[in-house]
């Protein structure tokens, strides 16, 4: 079985498009960790497609907060104008949706899905520190997470904590092969506001047979994207963003 990971899709249509086109015939099944809106344009679009393809789901924080379990107050105002746009989008039918997507960690065919860590779907792991702190929690070897939008994860064995790298910039793809006696905490990357440095959407491919886990980036049409954040009124700084995938 191949699963498509897919992270942070963040109400991108375009981005989502242009994954969907390049990972056409590489996947069976779709998994998705939260952040599915909020932030851009098309949060209608990225929910209903998410809705209908992905068979696993977490949420997210700002899947949270579009649906109103979420506290305002601990957004910045950017996110939290997205997230009060979002709400006026989304249908009734939409909201209740979301409201009932599982908080990870969801456990899958022998690895877990999760938004943030697994203790705290809010919580972000960026640094080897905070790996350390949460890895007496994971329960399964091979881990999935997203939230910081920065693609790669970590890989732990008995040496220490190793940060995996993103593909380069001049790179479309970069493998990993999943080792029997390590445990890995790996994040396919946001797909609709990635903030790696590299502003092509993020995504992965995990082979269950082969035990791979293939992470991939696209170019979108990023101006498209920034048109439509810019024409619903949302701040720009949501749209200039993207352009830097920062
Ligand atoms: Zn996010």
């Amino acid at each position: 079985m191949r699963y498509l990971i897919l992270s942070d899709i963040h109400a991108n249509r375009q981005a989502l498009e242009a994954v969907l086109e390049q990972a056409a015939g590489r996947y069976d099944e779709v998994a998705c960790l939260g952040d599915i809106v909020g932030y851009g344009a098309d949060p209608v679009f990225a929910a209903e497609w998410v809705r209908a393809n992905a068979k696993w789901i977490v949420r997210g924080n700002h899947d949270k907060a579009s649906a109103g379990l979420e506290d305002l107050e601990w957004f910045n105002p950017a996110a939290r104008a997205s997230a009060l746009w979002t709400q006026d989008q989304l249908s009734l039918d939409e909201i209740d949706w979301i409201r009932h997507l599982p908080r990870g960690p969801l456990p899958l065919d022998g690895f877990d899905l999760m938004h943030g860590s697994p203790l705290d779907e809010d919580e972000y792991l960026v640094g080897v520190r905070e790996v350390v702190e949460v890895s007496p929690y994971l329960e399964r070897p091979l881990s999935f997470f997203g939230h910081t939008h920065l693609q790669g994860g970590f890989l732990l064995h008995r040496n220490g904590v190793i940060r995996l790298a993103p593909p380069g910039p001049e790179e479309t793809e970069a493998t990993l092969e999943i080792q029997p006696d390590t445990w890995y905490l790996l994040n396919p990357g946001s797909v609709g506001q990635p903030r790696d440095g590299d502003p092509r959407a993020a995504y992965a491919v995990f082979d269950a047979g082969q035990r791979t886990v293939t992470y991939r980036r696209t170019p979108y049409d990023v101006l498209e994207a920034q048109r439509r954040i810019r024409a619903a009124g949302l701040p720009d700084l949501l749209a200039d963003r993207l352009a830097a995938g920062r």
